[in-house]
């Protein structure tokens, strides 16, 4: 009868609304050939970056870092650190003991940078860092000695030496004037001269990347890899010197910042990218930039997923078609709501009553579409991380003449430390696509930081041998 009729009806709606789901949600499937492929895409970037013919035009850059060592535990002192550009903006004082029984103690404190400030002026930005160290040194009762500073500012900066580095770009939340092909130290400085209000001595520049390795190095020698994944994406790695053209030496290893996110900022990447990956990127601040970045990274997996709900509700499939203002609101999702909606712990109820916090009104169904999504937004972000470190572990290997190579990979981030899935499948990615290598991963606990300091003892060193 009617209502048979109309049950089938229904049900061939509901088939044929989740085979349209699935059908959009398989574009984020990526099979092992293709990630092999990106893979070897990867690989063909890093040799653009380092030879000297192709270094220009490069996407993924190979920054020099002169940090030609890891440290030896002879690191000493007494030092401050500056950690700019992951999800806190954070102050350190960072005491590091050698000896027979080597100890780091650290103080910190977290400082808001208002949107306003950093996409203001240089100058405002520069002059609020200044204003925070003002206030750290006071909370320390330190602002009578000329300490050390290693800056862990966290963006692409090409070095001539440890202590000066031209920001290349910004990228993240970051859009601040006057800063790019400016040296950041020297801003740096400026700002504190124009303080009058004390004197420090800034010794060297780190990326993220490298303040992971170091402190993971720190503990674990084998370490010679760093990544963060987190607010955005990057590694670094001990390349041997003669394959680094832009430097002249050719004796021993330096550490580069390959600055990967802009890996597919040439298009190589595009057979691969989604039409919501190219909405994300093209409402971003950096449109056409960063675009691995924006498919691995936590500032941008939550918008690649509201974009994806935006066209499943125009489709009807979600929010009874109903698209709400909350839905319409960049940067909803921030990867801790990512990570709890993933949690295997989390009933279906729960995961709802998260959507409500957000302001979305979901039902059992819209809550199930909506883990889905997530689910596959982040396994693509780690396998595509996982591809590119397969990428690099295999080049090490390849330097250094090895059939089998162990290595060690200093972490930090926040998709990396609170996402439930992400690092599971970025190891087992890794382990698929680099069968020759066996790579540890270890966490940083409070890498940048930590980083920038024994980076800094190193310089101070370095400095001393040269004068004495
Ligand atoms: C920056 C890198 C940084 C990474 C992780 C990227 O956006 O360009 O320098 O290492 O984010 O913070
Ligand atoms: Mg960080």
């Amino acid at each position: 009868g009617k209502g048979a009729a109309m049950v089938t009806a229904v049900a061939y709606r509901l088939a044929e609304q989740s085979r349209q789901i699935a059908q959009t949600l398989s574009e984020f499937r990526l099979t092992t050939d293709q990630l092999l492929e990106v893979k070897q895409r990867m690989r063909t970037e890093i040799q653009n970056g380092l030879s000297k013919a192709t270094q220009e035009s490069a996407t993924v850059k190979m920054l020099p870092t002169f940090v030609c060592s890891t440290p030896d535990g002879t690191e000493n002192g007494d030092f401050l650190a500056l950690d700019l550009g992951g999800t806190n903006f954070r102050v350190l004082m960072v005491k590091i003991r050698s000896g027979k029984k080597r100890t780091v103690e650290m103080h910190n404190k977290i400082y808001a940078i208002p949107l306003e400030v950093m996409q203001g002026t240089g100058e405002e930005l520069f002059d609020h860092i200044v204003h925070c160290i003002s206030d750290f040194l006071d909370y320390m009762g330190m602002k009578n000695a000329r300490l050390p500073l290693g800056f862990t500012f966290s963006f692409p900066c090409l070095q001539t030496s440890l202590d000066a580095g031209v920001l290349v770009t910004w990228t993240k939340g970051f859009k601040a004037t006057d800063c790019e092909g400016e040296d950041v130290v020297g801003l740096l400085r400026e700002a504190i001269k124009r303080r009058e209000e004390f004197d420090l001595d800034v010794v060297a520049i780190v990326n993220d990347t490298v303040g992971t390795m170091m402190t993971c190095a720190y503990e674990e020698p084998t370490c010679e890899i760093g990544l963060i994944a987190g607010t955005g994406s990057n590694a670094c790695y001990m390349e041997e010197m003669r394959n680094i053209e832009m430097i002249d030496s050719n004796e021993g290893r330096m550490c580069v910042n390959m600055e990967w996110g802009a890996f597919g900022d040439n298009g190589c990447l595009d057979d691969i990218r989604t039409e919501y990956d190219r909405a994300v990127d093209d409402f971003s601040l950096n449109p056409g930039k960063q675009r691995y970045e924006k498919m691995c990274s936590g500032m941008y997996l939550g918008e690649i997923v509201r974009n994806i709900l935006i066209d499943l509700t125009k489709r009807g499939f979600l929010f009874r078609g109903q698209i709400s203002e909350t839905l319409k609101t960049r940067g909803i999702f921030e990867t801790k709501f990512l990570s709890q909606i993933e949690s295997d712990r989390l009933a279906l109820l729960q995961v709802r009553s998260i959507l409500q916090h957000l302001g979305l009104d979901s039902t059992c169904d819209d809550s199930i579409i909506v883990k889905e999504v997530c689910g596959a937004v982040s396994r693509r972000a780690a396998q595509l991380c996982g591809a590119g470190m397969a990428a690099v572990v295999d080049k090490i290997r390849e330097n250094r003449g090895l059939d089998y190579l162990n290595i060690t990979v200093g972490v930090d981030g926040t998709l990396y430390k609170l996402h439930p899935h992400f690092s599971r499948i970025m190891h087992k990615t890794v382990k698929e696509l680099a069968p020759h290598c066996h790579v540890n991963f270890l966490l940083s606990e409070d890498g940048s930081g930590k980083g920038a300091a024994l980076i800094t003892a190193v310089g101070v060193r370095l400095r001393q041998e040269v004068n004495s």
